[in-house]
C-alpha cells in the first residue's frame, strides 16, 4: 500500500517519523494551512509556496 504525502503528494513511507507527510517542512505547511484558514492571517506573512529551504534538513 502506498501513501502519499497530502501537501506535495510525494510518496512517503507508513512508519517515517513525519508520516503522513514527507518531512517536517510539509507537516508545518500543513499546520499553517489550517491555523491560517482559522485565523485568517492575510498581511505581511506571504503564502507557502515551494521555497527550497537553505540546506537545512
Ligand atoms: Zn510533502
Amino acid at each position: 500500500m502506498k501513501f502519499r504525502c497530502p501537501i506535495c503528494k510525494k510518496p512517503v513511507k507508513l512508519g517515517d517519523s513525519d508520516f503522513p507527510f514527507c518531512g517536517e517542512r510539509c507537516r508545518i505547511l500543513d499546520l499553517g494551512a489550517w491555523s491560517a484558514e482559522e485565523y485568517r492571517v492575510s498581511s505581511s506573512a506571504s503564502p507557502p509556496e515551494e521555497e527550497e529551504p537553505s540546506d537545512e534538513d
